[in-house]
Parts: C-alpha cells; sequence; structure tokens
C-alpha cells in the first residue's frame, strides 16, 4: 500500500502579499474543502471520495521574525471506489515537513541575501546548522529539477528565490512543479511518511475543483 495525497491549490496570490499564518490559510481552506467534489489520483474516479480520518501535524511558521509552532488536522478521504486514502495537503504545507512553506522560503532568503551569519539566522530560526544545510541542498536539487541543468547554472539562488515570490499565483507554480517532477516543491524523501511505507507516490492529474480562500 503506498502512501498517496491529493495536492490542492490554495495560494492563488503573492507569496509576499500574505499577512496570515499557515495554520488559518489551512483551516479556512480545509473549512470550505468538500471531498466530493475530488477525483480520486488513482483511479480517477470522480465524486467518490469520503472523510476518512484526520492526523494531527505540527506545523512551524516563521511569524513576526519568530518560529511558531502550530498543530493542523489533515484530513484523509477514502475513495469508494478503489478503497485508496489520500491525504488532503494544500500548498501551504510541504508533505511529510514539520515546517511551512513559508517558513522554508522565508530562511532561505535570509540566508541567499548574504546579509545575515549562518550562527545568527539558526538561532533566530531555532534550527541547526545541518538541518539549513539539508533545505539549502535540496532546494539546489529541486532548482535544477525545475530548470534544466542549462538554465540552472545561469540562474542564482537568490534570483530563482525572488522569481518565486514574484509569481502572482503561487499556486501556478507550485502545480507546475509537482506535474513535471512528480514530487513537491521542497519535499525531502529523507524523511518517511506518516503511514510507514518507503515512497510517496504521486498520481495526481486533476487539481481542479479549486477553492479561493482570499
Ligand atoms: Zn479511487
Amino acid at each position: 500500500m503506498t502512501f498517496t495525497m491529493i495536492r490542492k491549490n490554495l495560494l492563488f496570490c503573492k507569496i509576499t502579499r500574505i499577512k496570515t499564518s499557515s495554520k488559518s490559510l489551512f483551516d479556512s481552506y480545509m473549512s470550505r474543502f468538500k471531498p466530493g467534489q475530488e477525483t480520486c489520483p488513482v483511479c480517477g474516479s470522480l465524486g467518490n471520495c469520503r472523510i476518512h480520518a484526520y492526523y494531527g501535524r505540527h506545523l512551524m511558521d516563521f511569524i513576526s521574525s519568530k518560529p511558531v509552532k502550530s498543530d493542523i488536522c489533515v484530513l484523509r478521504v477514502c475513495c469508494g471506489s478503489c478503497g485508496h486514502t489520500h491525504a488532503i495537503l494544500p500548498d501551504v504545507v510541504v508533505p511529510y515537513s514539520g515546517y511551512s512553506l513559508f517558513f522554508l522560503l522565508r530562511l532561505l532568503g535570509e540566508y541567499f541575501s548574504g546579509l545575515f551569519h549562518v550562527e545568527e539566522l539558526c538561532e533566530r530560526f531555532g534550527i541547526s546548522q545541518n538541518q539549513l544545510y539539508q533545505w539549502i541542498s535540496l532546494w539546489r536539487i529541486h532548482k535544477q529539477e525545475w530548470l534544466g541543468v542549462l538554465a540552472d547554472m545561469e540562474v542564482s539562488d537568490w534570483l530563482f528565490l525572488k522569481e518565486l515570490l514574484s509569481y502572482n499565483r503561487y499556486s501556478s507554480f507550485s502545480m507546475g512543479y509537482a506535474i513535471q517532477c512528480n514530487n513537491s516543491f521542497m519535499q525531502s524523501h529523507a524523511n518517511p511518511p506518516p503511514s510507514g511505507s518507503k515512497t510517496a507516490q504521486y498520481h495526481q492529474l486533476i487539481y481542479s475543483p479549486d477553492i479561493s480562500v482570499f
């Protein structure tokens, strides 16, 4: 049994315009979410997903210049047609990561700006240097996967980050990345999924319907 998920688009705006926490965006998204409108990513059946279970998860955000830990409740739906269950994960959440997308982009942005010492940065974000370097290497792998080897050499980390922040709809990027790379941006495979299975599988082809939370 593989662990599958349904990625949802929530970030239909410029990331830099967002002033609320990942948790509040996640919660307002989930309050509008209707399982019965989803397409099962495994068997393709439309309208057969039902609420299966919820599991709790920590999500670290970075708000007013400090790390803020909150808890979110992830919904798993079950497809009545094939019996697979899928976690519903809007794009403020990075699969298997306890850190929000905003946290990661903010941290990497400050690192790539070159304005801060690594020690100071890690202390302020409450992480180890080892963790920071793991994220930087993951970022570089994903950047190259997205841009291709040649473009990757021409676009600096800082420039690529500014590009991500400038998208009018960040979700267009996150969805495009998932389709092209068969993985979510900044999703590390080093962390085992909660179900205990070893692989995270993407089957998703259909992302609609979309729900606006802004
Ligand atoms: Zn199914």
